[in-house]
């Protein structure tokens, strides 16, 4: 399978990512804001991450949902997954997708794999990684720590066990 990258993002929504990768840690958040998505900490139920829906009143209009009960690392990485569904998946989705906690959501896993590497780009990318290890950032829990993600997440992007 092709590996995915930032190439395969629309150039306006990778202007957006890019801006926002210049100091750790990413800003999903800020992000989403300026796709022009909202992005809501929701009480969702256990089993389920994060969603994507198209807002009711206005339809070319989207919505984030992550779930209140996870931890803040889990609910970064699901909010960088649903922008990754956002700017690839968008036309592929009716009114909305459910992502459960392993990130699955009924669409063909190769959707789901993609988003998943898309997440990882955007919070943890080459540039910052290499800057965080130039100033001394020597571990995977360091620049877990400093990317404000998971050490697993941090140790899958770094090529080391977990
Ligand atoms: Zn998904």
């Amino acid at each position: 399978m092709a590996r995915l990258t930032m190439a395969n993002v629309p150039s306006a929504a990778a202007e957006v990512i890019k801006r926002h990768q210049m100091e750790a840690p990413v800003k999903v958040g800020a992000i989403a804001r300026d796709l022009g998505v909202a992005v809501l900490i929701s009480d969702l139920p256990l089993a389920v991450s994060g969603m994507l829906s198209r807002n009711q009143d206005d339809r070319t209009r989207w919505t984030i949902r992550v779930n209140r009960h996870e931890h803040r690392h889990r609910q970064r990485f699901t909010i960088a997954h649903e922008i990754a569904h956002y700017v690839l998946h968008r036309s592929e989705i009716k009114d909305e997708l459910v992502d459960d906690t392993f990130y699955r959501s009924g669409l063909p896993e190769r959707i789901e794999y993609e988003a998943n590497a898309l997440a990882a780009e955007i919070l943890m990318p080459w540039p910052l990684i290499r800057q965080l290890m130039d100033g001394g950032t020597a571990t995977a829990a360091g620049l877990a720590e400093a990317l404000e993600v998971s050490q697993a997440a941090m140790s899958i992007r770094l090529g080391l066990p977990t």
